[in-house]
């Protein structure tokens, strides 16, 4: 009750959105051929691989996608596998640490596909004993043998999009799948692999608080849900939304009601979020892509977004385009960022608070410039009461990771905060113009 009334009795409370801060720098840079392949050094720690496509298209998603279409599938696969090869020549070093299948629908592939991408990075890269291998995958996909092919051939987490047990709730989200399916999927994934990880969401037209706990207390019941991913659910138009009062509650219920089930809050990664782990369940690449220093990770397919050699990448979303491009020799990027010294230091505050906590011995600054450089930004947030700050570490407080992405947001520089996040307008608009003249800039040096 203290903190809830802490949280919304604060200043910043009216202003307490989501920044939806994903990625810094934000400003999207066309490639420079020079600066990412000849300046620099790769040394990637993870890979992402984003898969486009999904079976039905959910009215509230905001990410690259389009409907399944195995032809499709089968060239982007075949153009994954290109752009794979693109970077090993510009590889120094490699420990593969994590890779990540993201989406859109990673699970519409088939294992053989799947197969195929982890066999190329296996001979291209120097992968981990422990690498962590996560799918993301639609609770309909979700079969015994699915499963047990996927594990076979080297996944070793599933992470599923439950959303709710509810199905009126579910319908009401243009999801495809019943809690049915979502019960069923839960059981075969901790069948074959002991663990599942899976997304919630909250703060859903018509959803109350009593319905919100209820599906808290479902996916706490179930056997082997030792992950769980809480997103407040952000739409164009937040009107029939409940209240930013209720949305609160939601926020504080659910920190509460996990905690006391066992779980922790340890990251806060995509805007709006709250990762929830039980004790050695934290996932690998959630932790690395955010916490300070970011591991480096190559983004690979349709829309991805990577950090290698201090450059933030970002690919196109046109998949047919992404696919021609990498079938005529090129490499698919629209956009790559150099991060210089300072906005290197503030890109590790901006992303590495959502991991809650910075530990300034680990970033390659000392701690007497960093308190420098961040005097005022340290002394509000603590004005504010969000964080405790000493001379080598920065943590949030409890009232401070219920305002993580306004905490996130303090880092920008003046520069940066006018530009708006990299969503699908301002890539779509940089990616025409980079398109266009594909052959002149980025061509794979193979
Ligand atoms: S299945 Fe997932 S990625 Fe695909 S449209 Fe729905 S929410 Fe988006």
């Amino acid at each position: 009750m203290k903190l809830f009334n802490e949280m919304i009795n604060h200043e910043l409370f009216p202003f307490r959105e989501s920044e939806y801060i994903r990625w810094y720098p934000k400003s999207l840079r066309e490639p420079n051929f020079e600066l990412l392949f000849n300046g620099y050094s790769l040394n990637p720690s993870g890979i992402y691989i984003h898969i486009p496509f999904c079976d039905k298209i959910c009215n509230f998603c905001p990410y690259n996608k389009r409907l399944t279409n195995q032809t499709l599938i089968y060239s982007y696969v075949e153009a994954l596998l290109k752009e794979i090869k693109n970077y090993t020549f510009m590889i120094e070093n490699s420990d593969i640490k994590f890779i990540y299948f993201g989406g859109g629908t990673p699970s519409s592939l088939k294992p053989s596909d799947i197969e195929k991408i982890l066999i190329n990075i296996n001979d291209n890269f120097k992968v981990n004993a422990d690498v962590e291998v996560t799918l993301e995958s639609h609770p309909s996909h979700l079969t015994i043998d699915f499963l047990k092919e996927v594990k076979k051939i080297g996944v070793t987490r599933i992470s599923t999009g439950i959303q709710a047990f509810d199905d009126t709730l579910l319908k009401s989200l243009g999801s495809q799948h019943t809690s049915e399916q979502a019960f069923k999927a839960i059981e075969n994934t901790s069948k074959v692999f002991g663990s599942v990880a899976i997304d919630l969401l909250f703060n859903c037209p018509t959803q109350n608080l009593n319905n919100w706990e209820k599906q808290l207390e479902t996916a706490t019941k179930l056997p082997d849900v030792d992950h769980l991913s809480c997103y407040s659910l952000i739409l164009p138009s937040n009107e029939v939304q409940p209240s930013k009062f209720e949305e609160a509650e939601m926020t504080l219920l659910m920190d509460e009601y996990l905690s006391e089930k066992g779980f922790t809050h340890y990251a806060s990664c995509a805007s709006g979020g709250f990762d929830y782990s039980k004790d050695g369940y934290q996932c690998v690449y959630e932790k690395s892509h955010w916490s300070a220093p970011q591991a480096e990770f190559l983004g690979l397919g349709a829309g991805a977004m990577g950090f290698v050699g201090n450059t933030a990448t970002v690919n196109g979303l046109n998949i047919n385009k992404y696919i021609k491009i990498l079938n005529d020799g090129y490499m698919p990027l629209v956009s790559t960022s150099y991060t210089n010294e300072e906005e290197l230091l503030r890109r590790h505050f901006v992303l590495g608070v959502k991991t809650l906590k910075v530990d300034f011995n680990k970033i390659n600054f000392s701690n007497n410039y960093i308190h420098e450089f961040f005097r005022k930004e340290f002394e509000t947030l603590n004005d504010w009461g969000f964080i405790n700050v000493d001379r080598s570490s920065l943590i949030l407080t409890d009232l401070g990771r219920m305002y993580v992405d306004s905490v996130s947001a303090m880092f920008f520089s003046k520069k940066e905060r006018e530009v708006a996040h990299p969503e699908e307008p301002e890539i779509r608009e940089i990616e025409r113009k980079v398109y266009n003249n594909y052959k002149g800039s980025i061509k794979a040096t193979l």
